[in-house]
């Protein structure tokens, strides 16, 4: 587990994390297709574990009723994916494109493969969950569309 360091584009918002995994995740889903421009590569930061500068340039956009995504109102890089409410609220998926040193991490696990670009592939062995995988496993069935 490191400590990193990570910045937007134009610098305004500045960030270090601890605790930071040696491994992150892809989505595909269209939201998040949209948001990223092309996919969303995000790692997995402990709410305690973040701390950032510069809160006034981050805009957090609710997209859901129980998860946000947030950019950088100055430059518009996107910065995190945060599940608001229920169990998996406890940390962000933090943008591993922020950081200044990813020289460690390797892809653990993709999500909404069947959603996914289908012009590129990654090497075997990762893990895999299609959209209604996903939903299976992280929404509870009352909840509805977790985007
Ligand atoms: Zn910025
Ligand atoms: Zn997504």
């Amino acid at each position: 587990m490191a400590t990193k360091t990570g910045q937007c584009l134009c610098g305004a918002v500045k960030l270090t994390a601890n605790n930071v995994p040696s491994t992150f995740n892809i989505c595909y889903c269209d939201m998040c297709k949209r948001w990223a421009g092309g996919r969303w590569m995000g790692i997995y930061i402990a709410n305690q574990d973040l701390e950032l500068t510069g809160k006034d340039a981050v805009t957090a956009l609710a997209t859901s009723d129980w998860a946000e995504r947030a950019f950088c109102n100055k430059c518009g890089s996107s910065l995190w994916y945060k599940v608001t409410d229920g169990p998996y609220s406890d940390g962000y998926s933090i943008g591993v494109g922020l950081l200044n040193d990813t020289s460690d991490l390797t892809l653990d696990t993709e999500y909404y493969t069947d959603r996914k670009t289908h012009a590129y592939d990654f090497p075997d062995g990762r893990k895999q969950m299609t959209e209604a995988e996903v939903l299976a496993f992280f929404v509870p069935a009352e909840e509805g569309e977790p985007e």
